[in-house]
């Protein structure tokens, strides 16, 4: 349910000190106004972050596509308070990086980041529990957050051309050094937030592909253990399914 609202994007406006100066501001107050559940922002060359103003949309979007905008290169941190959103659509940008705060899109169910120029997905994926579709081919990826195994709804991975780490390849190559190279992590396993984390790569399969190569930074030791239980679970289970079809 969206939150009721009061105030015009105006009366908005006022109170925050801004003023309607661009063509996207003014899309963005129409979209307030009208109570807009979806929002479109494409072919905007001359764009190279999200501007602020979207803001004040956060409690009424469920759709937001912002893809060929060819000079874009993050996604910020603010539209993780967009949690009515269901639909995110950010291809053929030229984002390198994702705010760990989108983490916190809890609703999500269709994320493309496909054709921008990503390393890695910098938010703790397993908190995007209702994930169906994520689309991030044409990247520069080489893993891929090992949170995305423990998504009960994910369907749909589409991951083609992304240069993945091969078993044979990093064999014998300690993991951290592969591994992104993160100021801090939210621990895959107990969710608390930590600076001094531990990382380690294993490869599983997922959706229909084999042998991805995902990455697990977790919070101790402990933590670390019940991670590798569990992922011999989730193999046990994919066998099971196999041996069943
Ligand atoms: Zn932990």
């Amino acid at each position: 349910m969206l939150v009721p609202r009061t105030h015009s994007y105006q009366a908005y406006a006022k109170v925050k000190g801004t003023a309607v100066i661009n063509p996207i501001e003014e899309k963005v107050r129409c979209a307030y106004d009208s109570e807009a559940s979806g929002f479109i922002i494409r072919h905007e060359h001359s764009l190279h972050e999200l501007p602020p103003c979207i803001k004040v949309l956060r409690s009424q979007l469920e759709l937001l596509i912002i893809d060929n905008n060819y000079n874009l290169r993050a996604l910020p941190g603010f539209l993780g308070d967009f949690l009515f959103l269901r639909v995110l659509d950010a291809s053929y940008c030229r984002i390198k990086n994702v705010d760990p705060r989108l983490g916190c899109l809890r609703r999500l169910e269709h994320l493309n980041l496909a054709n921008n120029q990503l390393e890695y997905l910098s938010f703790e994926a397993s908190r995007l529990k209702s994930l169906k579709k994520l689309n991030v081919e044409n990247n520069n990826m080489k893993v891929l957050p090992g949170g995305l195994l423990f998504l009960q709804h994910l369907k749909e991975l589409t991951l083609e051309n992304n240069p993945f780490y091969d078993p044979v390849e990093i064999e014998g190559t300690p993991d951290v050094t592969l591994s992104p190279c993160l100021s801090s992590i939210e621990c895959v396993n107990c969710c608390i937030p930590t600076q001094n984390y531990r990382t380690f790569i294993s490869f599983h399969r997922l959706c229909q592909h084999v042998e991805l190569p995902f990455v697990f930074h977790t919070c101790s030791d402990t933590c670390q253990a019940q991670v590798r239980d569990r992922l011999d679970r989730y193999n046990a289970a994919q066998r099971e399914r196999r041996e069943h079809q």
